[in-house]
C-alpha cells in the first residue's frame, strides 16, 4: 500500500482546507508546497523591518464562517476583523462616499450626493440580500452533472428552485435578468451618482479581463451576495495579515494528522488513471498515494504537470481554451505615517479609511482602464483597490507607521515590452495617480514591493498571473468550472482531483472549493471508487 491515501499538490488555503477535512475523515494526507511558506495567495510578508503586509489578497472573500467554525480555526489563533466601513470611494473632485456595513449610516452618506440614490440604496441592499440567500446553497454544493444528474443533484437543485419561487416575481425577474448584464447597466438602473455607480460596479470586474461595459459582469455582484449577503466587496481581514489564516489552517491540518512539506515543488503527476498514481518532485523524489489532489490552477495542472499523452485530445484542447489572462498587479508600501486623503479629513478618517479604498471615480474611467489591457498596455489611470490594514491591526506596523496594500488593474500579463524593464515606470505611474488623492504620499514611502503578473506566475505559481486561477465569466462558472462535464472536482484521470480556485465556486479567499472537493474525495473513498 502507498504511504499516503492523499497527496495534495499546493498548500494554498484551499489545499489546506481540503487537507483538514481529509485528515479529519481518517485519510493519511500529505501536502506538498513549492514555496518556503504555505498559503498561496494568503501570505503575510515583511517589506520593511517590523512592517508586514498581506502580499497578495488583502481582504478575504469572506472566508466561510462555517468552515472556520468546523475546523475550530479560532483555537489555532485565527481572528478575523471586519471594520465598520466596507469601501470608501474617492472622487476626482475631492469628495468621497463611504459604504458602511450599517445601511442607515450609508444612506446618510449617499444623501450628500443624491436624495434619490439614498432612497434606492436600502432596496438595493435588501434585494441583493434576498437573492444572495437563494443563491448561497449553490456556493457550497457540488455542481450537478449535466449528463447524468444524480438523485442528490436533483434534490439539491429542487431546493434552490423552491427558494427561487419564494423570492416573489420582482426578485425572480431581477435574478434572471441581472446575471448576463453588463454591470454598468445594472448600477445605472439603481443610482445616478457616478462615483457610487463606480464603487458598486467594481465588484463585477475585480480580477477580471473585463470592463464594466462587458456583458456578464453583474455576475460578480450576484456571487458576492451569495457569499456574504452584499453585492459590494467585503473588507474582512485576518489579524496578522492573511498569512495568519493560512497558519491557522496549517496548524489545524497538522493537528488532524496531515503532513505538510514546504520547498517541495511537484514536477509531474504520473499514472493518475491507474491504481498507483505518483507525483515526481523537482528534486527527483517520487511519492505514491491512492489519489492526487491538485490545488494548482487547472492550466498548470493539465498542461504542465500531466503528460499530454495521458489525456484525451478533446479534453486537452478544451483546457487550452480555458481562459486565464492575468490583469492585476500588487504594490505594497511601508509608510512613515498615515497619508492624508483629500476629502476624507472630516468625520473619522481612520474609520472611513479602514475598509477598502476605491479609486476609479466613474464607470467610463473603469472602462478606459480596462481598454489599455486589451492592447497589451497597463492603464495610464488604473482602477485601484487599496487597503491600509495597519489601521485595524497594530501587529502589522510599529506605532505611527503604516502599511498600504494596492491592488492595481489593469496590468496585463502579456504586456508590450518586458515587465522587468517597465516595473519602475508602472510603479511610478500608480504612485503618481495616488498622489492626486493623497498628496504627499510619495514622501511617506520607506519601502516598497511591486508584484507584477509575471511575478504572480513565477513566484506565486499562478499560471498566466490570473488571480482567480481563470476567468470567472458565465462560460467558466458553476457547472462549467473549469470545464463542462468536469465541475465535480473529479477529472478525466480517475485518481486525480482538483480543489483550487479554478473549481466551483471560483476565486477568493473563502475555503469553499477545498471543503467541497474534500467532501467528494471522501465520498469516493467511502464508496470504494478509489
Ligand atoms: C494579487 C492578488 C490579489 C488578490 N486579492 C484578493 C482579495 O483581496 N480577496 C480575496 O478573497 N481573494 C483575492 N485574491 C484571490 C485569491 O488569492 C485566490 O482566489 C486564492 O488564493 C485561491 O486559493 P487556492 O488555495 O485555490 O490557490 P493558491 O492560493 O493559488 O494556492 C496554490 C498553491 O499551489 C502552490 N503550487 C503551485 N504549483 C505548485 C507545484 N508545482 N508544486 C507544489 N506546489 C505548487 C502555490 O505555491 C500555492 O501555494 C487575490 C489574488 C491575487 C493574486
Amino acid at each position: 500500500m502507498p504511504a499516503y491515501d492523499v497527496t495534495i499538490i499546493g498548500g494554498g488555503h484551499n489545499g489546506l482546507v481540503a487537507a483538514c477535512y481529509l485528515a479529519k475523515s481518517g485519510l493519511k494526507t500529505l501536502v506538498l508546497e513549492r514555496r518556503e511558506v504555505v498559503g498561496g495567495g494568503a501570505v503575510t510578508e515583511e517589506i520593511a523591518p517590523g512592517v508586514r503586509v498581506s502580499a497578495l489578497d488583502h481582504a478575504a472573500g469572506p472566508f466561510s464562517a462555517e468552515i472556520a467554525a468546523e475546523l475550530h480555526l479560532a483555537r489555532f489563533g485565527l481572528e478575523m476583523i471586519v471594520p465598520p466601513a466596507r469601501v470608501l470611494g474617492l472622487g476626482a473632485d475631492g469628495r468621497s462616499v463611504c459604504v458602511y456595513e450599517d445601511v442607515g449610516r450609508t444612506v446618510e452618506e449617499i444623501h450628500r450626493f443624491s436624495a434619490n440614490d439614498a432612497k434606492n440604496y436600502p432596496e438595493f441592499v435588501n434585494s441583493f440580500a434576498r437573492i444572495g440567500r437563494v443563491l448561497a446553497p449553490l456556493v457550497s454544493m457540488t455542481p450537478p452533472s449535466i449528463d447524468q444528474p444524480s438523485a442528490g443533484d436533483v434534490w439539491q437543485l429542487g431546493k434552490v428552485g423552491l427558494a427561487f419561487r419564494g423570492l416573489g416575481k420582482k426578485d425572480e425577474y431581477r435574478l434572471l435578468r441581472w446575471g448576463p448584464m453588463a454591470v454598468a447597466d445594472l448600477v445605472s438602473e439603481w443610482f445616478e451618482t457616478e462615483l457610487l455607480r463606480a464603487v458598486v460596479a467594481a465588484r463585477g470586474i475585480y480580477g477580471a479581463f473585463a470592463g464594466p461595459w462587458s456583458a456578464g459582469t453583474s455576475l460578480g455582484l450576484l456571487w458576492q451576495a451569495a457569499m456574504d449577503g452584499s453585492a459590494i466587496g467585503s473588507a474582512s481581514y485576518a489579524r496578522g495579515g492573511m498569512g495568519a489564516l493560512s497558519a491557522a489552517l496549517a496548524d489545524a491540518a497538522k493537528a488532524a494528522g496531515a503532513e505538510i512539506r514546504t520547498r517541495a515543488a511537484v514536477d509531474a503527476i504520473v499514472g493518475a488513471d491507474g491504481e498507483k498514481p505518483k507525483v515526481v518532485l523537482e528534486s527527483g523524489a517520487e511519492i505514491e498515494s491512492r489519489v492526487v489532489v491538485s490545488n494548482v490552477d487547472p492550466r498548470s495542472t493539465f498542461l504542465h504537470l500531466v503528460d499530454p499523452v495521458d489525456l484525451d485530445p478533446n479534453f486537452l484542447s478544451k483546457m487550452r481554451n480555458y481562459r486565464a489572462p492575468g490583469t492585476a498587479a500588487k504594490i505594497n508600501l511601508a509608510l512613515d505615517g498615515l497619508p492624508t486623503f483629500r476629502g476624507v479629513n472630516g468625520g473619522h478618517p481612520k474609520i472611513r479609511l479602514g475598509g477598502r479604498i476605491h479609486i476609479g471615480p466613474e464607470i467610463d474611467y473603469l472602462e478606459r482602464a480596462f481598454d489599455a489591457s486589451k492592447y497589451g498596455e497597463f492603464s495610464a489611470e488604473p482602477y485601484l483597490d487599496v487597503t491600509i490594514p495597519s489601521l485595524n491591526d497594530s501587529t502589522l506596523a510599529p506605532e505611527g507607521k503604516h502599511v498600504m496594500s494596492i491592488h492595481v488593474q489593469f496590468a496585463p500579463y502579456k504586456l508590450k515590452g518586458d515587465w522587468g524593464a517597465r516595473r519602475e515606470e508602472f510603479e511610478d505611474n500608480v504612485i503618481g495617480l495616488l498622489e492626486n488623492y493623497a498628496p504627499g504620499l510619495r514622501e511617506l514611502i520607506v519601502a516598497h514591493q511591486v508584484i507584477t503578473p509575471v511575478d504572480l506566475e513565477q513566484t506565486y505559481g499562478l499560471s498566466g498571473g490570473h488571480i482567480h486561477h481563470g476567468e470567472q465569466s458565465l462560460d467558466q462558472f458553476f457547472t462549467f468550472r473549469p470545464l463542462i462535464g468536469w465541475a465535480q472536482y473529479r477529472t478525466p484521470l480517475k485518481r486525480l482531483y482538483l480543489c483550487g480556485a479554478g473549481t466551483h465556486p471560483g476565486g477568493g479567499l473563502t475555503g469553499i472549493n477545498g471543503a467541497n472537493a474534500a467532501r467528494e474525495i471522501a465520498r469516493d473513498f467511502k464508496g470504494g471508487k478509489v
